[in-house]
């Protein structure tokens, strides 16, 4: 997908760092967005005008961080044409007509493979 509905991601930020989340709809695999660390993060407002000043500072900042998150995502998830679910990667899967993923596959009995090929026992799941 080329970018996910930023109303979709889940906000981790901390009022150091602006951070997002987003979970396969199919596994349930958390992906979190890269970190982007606050440009003031540590710095304490000296005065009640910078304290102003620094939150509006933050929150376009956490825009900007939400909308380069979203277009992240949109490399690490896929929607289903059928269901409409956003799933990842592993959860989607490469079929002759449409791609779709693995339970639209299982119930309309399409083969497919996934996007990224699982790798034996060498995937933790945290
Ligand atoms: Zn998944
Ligand atoms: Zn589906």
């Amino acid at each position: 997908m080329s970018q996910i509905p930023k109303e979709l991601l889940q906000d981790c930020s901390t009022r150091e760092a602006f951070c997002f989340a987003l979970h396969c709809a199919e596994c349930g695999t958390a992906w979190r967005s890269r970190p982007v660390r606050f440009s003031r993060a540590g710095v304490d407002p000296p005065n009640e005008g910078k304290r102003v000043i620094f939150d509006a500072l933050y929150k376009r900042e956490k825009e900007a961080a939400l909308l380069r998150a979203a277009a992240e995502a949109g490399k690490a998830f896929n929607q289903c044409p059928i269901c409409h679910r956003l799933v990842c990667d592993h959860c989607f899967l490469i079929c002759e007509e449409l791609d779709l993923c693995t339970s639209c596959a299982a119930r309309l009995q399409e083969q497919g493979s996934p996007v990224v090929p699982v790798m034996g026992e060498k995937v933790s799941s945290v």
